[in-house]
């Protein structure tokens, strides 16, 4: 197995309004680019639906100069009904993915990074769409729900002590 130190993710440039399947991503990186395997090694439906795109030990086609240690998340959407750069992320992409990098990360201990595909130097581009970074916070959570847990919990300790200042 190769080494693995990042994860960069994608969007697939497509409407949320439009279906990308992966039988359309399938001919548009095999069939039309000719490439071996679709570039990207997971692919998230709108609908939450994780689908292995190619070989974890096969380098990916994703991110030029940065594939030989990575493996490529793309989500379906990144454009919004008019086709606007937009974070089209439906809940159940946003849950598929958090848990598709805890996964990754209890499968190779040696991924330190998470970044989107704009992150990466000299990249002219808006691709995924959305502010990659906090993503990276998923290496160290054991599971989703705890993150959403704390998160849930903060939220509910910030608006007590708000209705505390409040109170006379
Ligand atoms: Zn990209």
């Amino acid at each position: 197995m190769r080494l693995i130190t990042m994860i960069v993710i994608h969007c697939s440039a497509t409407r949320c309004t439009q279906n990308y399947t992966v039988q359309q991503l399938y001919h548009d990186h095999v069939e039309v680019n000719h490439w071996r395997f679709i570039g990207y090694h997971y692919y998230i439906r709108r609908s939450g639906k994780v689908e292995a795109t190619r070989p974890l030990e096969r380098i990916g086609a994703h991110a030029k100069g940065h594939n030989a240690f990575s493996i490529g998340i793309c989500y379906e959407g990144g454009l919004d009904a008019q086709g606007h750069y937009a974070d089209t992320r439906t809940p159940a992409q946003k849950k598929a993915m958090a848990e598709l990098i805890i996964g990754l990360k209890r499968q190779f201990p040696s991924i330190v990074q998470v970044v989107g595909h704009c992150d990466l130097p000299g990249v002219q581009k808006a691709c995924p769409c959305f502010d990659a970074t906090p993503l990276k916070k998923y290496l160290w959570k054991k599971n989703y729900e705890e993150d959403a847990a704390s998160e849930k919990q903060l939220k509910d300790k910030n608006s007590t002590s708000e209705g505390k200042e409040v109170k006379p």
